[in-house]
């Protein structure tokens, strides 16, 4: 036992650390419920194949938007693994500055992405939302019912009130340390109900100590939500394995 056990990565890149498997088995006995995502549907095998080993750490079937615009083709073999998982990511949308001339087309895909997840119920699905956050609360509202699917809204970056709608919406939200180090945004996450809120690290994309984070340090968002609603990491970490538990169940 150690103190990482039973936190929550819900949102990580194992397969682009130097050695997917080494990442997957730290992860698994650092204790930490790690969602693996992947950014194309070709990364699925492999990371199941290791995920399924493991007692902590699940594989999530993705097509990254920022990947959209050269394999949009990759969504058929989207389609044919679907129903080998409950956890689709990462998927979405993302309108920044490099990525939006794809923008049309990554709305095409996503829309698929969530029409096939409607049609197929259970799906948990981790979704990136930069610069897009309406578009995306659009796209979900229009193609997947909250009785056929549950959102869990990766690394949010939206305004107070697009968070509300989300809420609204059913939405889960997962944190990371980025979010909580920058002040508007930490004040969007004061506005999320505590049973909506999962953490994350998006590693290897984040940094923790001058290297890639790793799912066990997702020690330090929960301890940063303690210091933003007054509340010890204990309360913190009951609280997010009590909402993962609710999310699966
Ligand atoms: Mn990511």
């Amino acid at each position: 036992m150690n103190t990482t056990n039973g936190m929550v990565d819900f949102h990580c890149h194992l397969d682009l650390y130097p050695d997917h498997q080494a990442a997957v088995l730290e992860a698994d006995e650092a204790g930490v419920y790690t969602l693996a995502v992947t950014t194309t549907p070709k990364a699925w095998v492999r990371n199941h194949k290791l995920a399924k080993k493991t007692h902590h750490v699940r594989a999530a079937i993705g097509l990254h938007p920022q990947l959209v615009a050269e394999r949009s083709g990759e969504i058929s073999l989207w389609e044919t693994h679907l129903a080998e998982t409950r956890y689709v990511g990462e998927v979405g949308l993302d309108a920044g500055p490099r990525f939006y001339k794809s923008f049309d087309l990554q709305k095409q895909i996503f829309e698929r992405v969530l029409r096939c997840c409607a049609v197929a119920g259970g799906k948990i699905i981790s979704v990136h939302s930069v610069r897009a956050a309406k578009v995306v609360l659009d796209h979900i509202e229009a193609y997947l019912p909250p009785s056929r699917g549950k959102v869990v809204l990766h690394w949010f970056t939206g305004t107070k009130t697009e968070a509300k709608r989300a809420i609204d919406m059913g939405c889960y939200f997962s944190i990371n340390a980025a979010m909580l180090n920058n002040a508007r945004h930490a004040s969007m996450v004061t506005a999320i109900p505590f049973d909506r809120l999962l953490t994350e690290t998006d590693g290897p994309f984040t940094r923790t100590a001058d290297r890639p984070s790793k799912p066990a340090d997702v020690a330090l968002v929960i301890e940063a939500l303690g210091e933003l609603k007054s509340l010890p990491t204990t309360t913190i970490l009951e609280r997010v394995r009590k909402n993962l538990h609710n999310l699966l169940s």
